[in-house]
């Protein structure tokens, strides 16, 4: 893997992609899934280094959609015939978010007769928390560790943020019965490329389903924005990382992230020529899009969702990929986990 990580010839990269794209069509077949992203709420009780939308953010906008907005937003996924939706947001513990995310799952399974699949993607929780959200319909969360190392995680966190908990976050939710997601940020200041080897090491020994991992992007009003940055080198390592994770883990789902079409025009269907398999467009309403943004240069922050899909959809097909037009398309590696505990 470090090896790969080092490498800069087109031709063997090349190589390793088709690699990688072959592995995921043996493993998890040809199709690419889609899952309609909402981002319903930048409000944050947290303070990550990196993030555009950390609580000390004061040049941002806060805003959270009401109920009927995120259904209306679930419902038209359901009608562009996308499988699932993702929910995400920044993070808050408090009862009235908690009752708020209940009350909406229950809506949105009754709403699109128990058909739209639900990821939530709503950062560290009580366990109590995670099995209300479950019992109540979601099925997936993604939750990144951001990277595998206490030590870097620590410097690119306040102190009342930990490493540790995040991690038993991820066991307690595989407890519970989801299908658990992960990733990291690559490209991140201070990251080497055997922190990177750690995360596919840590992906594996965790036995996660799915893999949500993307260029770490500068915001220009965050305190690791001056900690330098190379789009261009960042961008080549996040693909490798695609197609390293896809050898290793085989029959996970692998996204391929909006981060990387922040870096590349084409940065997505690259993705997926390396090994992913799923893409997350955003049906977020237009005009909450520049109010989420994550790091700088995000990009379709002026599209609206049925935009999104035509674009996606052409972009699938230069990959040379088949979408997976209303289908869950869960995680081969969790029906598989599945057999093996019954
Ligand atoms: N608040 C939840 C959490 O942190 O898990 C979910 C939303 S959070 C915005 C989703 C992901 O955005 C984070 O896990 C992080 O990896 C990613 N992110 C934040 N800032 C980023 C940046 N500057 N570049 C790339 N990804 C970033
Ligand atoms: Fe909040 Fe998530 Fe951003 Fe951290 S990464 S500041 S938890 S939204």
């Amino acid at each position: 893997m470090r090896k790969w990580l080092n490498e800069k010839d087109p031709r063997k990269l090349e190589e390793l992609f088709g690699e990688a794209r072959a592995c995921a069509i043996r493993h998890v077949g040809p199709k690419v899934y889609f899952r309609g992203i909402i981002e319903f709420s930048n409000l944050c009780a947290k303070d990550c280094y990196y993030c555009g939308i950390r609580k000390s953010n004061a040049n941002v906008i806060r805003f959270a959609m009401e109920e009927g907005e995120i259904l209306e937003c679930a419902m038209a996924a359901q009608e562009m015939d996308y499988g699932s939706i993702v929910l995400q947001s920044g993070e808050r513990q408090d009862e009235i978010y908690v009752r708020f995310i209940e009350d909406i799952l229950h809506k949105i399974k009754a709403a699109t007769a128990e058909k739209l699949g639900i990821t939530l993607s709503l950062g560290e929780q009580t366990a109590e928390t995670y099995e209300r959200w479950f019992r109540a319909g979601a099925h997936r969360y993604l939750l990144r560790i951001e990277t595998s190392s206490p030590v870097l995680y620590k410097r690119l966190h306040p102190e009342n943020h930990f490493f540790e908990v995040r991690r038993e976050c991820l066991r307690t939710l595989r407890r519970i019965g989801y299908q658990v997601g992960t990733g990291v940020m690559i490209g991140l200041p201070f990251q080497t490329h055997e922190h990177l080897v750690d995360d596919i090491l840590f992906f594996r020994d965790e036995d996660v389903d799915m893999i949500g991992m993307g260029p770490y992007v500068p915001h220009e009003d965050t305190p690791l924005v001056s900690a330098g940055h190379d789009p261009a080198e960042n961008f080549r390592l996040g693909l490798v990382m695609i197609a390293l994770t896809r050898l290793v883990l085989k029959d996970v789902n692998i996204a391929a992230t909006t981060a990387l079409q922040a870096l590349d025009p084409s940065g997505r269907e690259k993705g997926v020529q390396a090994g992913a398999n799923i893409i997350m467009p955003n049906i977020t309403p237009t005009d909450y899009r520049k109010f989420y943004q994550l790091y700088n240069h995000k990009p379709c922050l002026d599209e609206n969702a049925r935009q999104c899909r035509s674009c996606l959809e052409r972009r699938i097909q230069v990959a040379g990929a088949e979408i997976g037009y209303g289908e869950w398309g869960d995680s081969k590696h969790f029906s598989g986990r599945q057999k093996n505990s019954i």
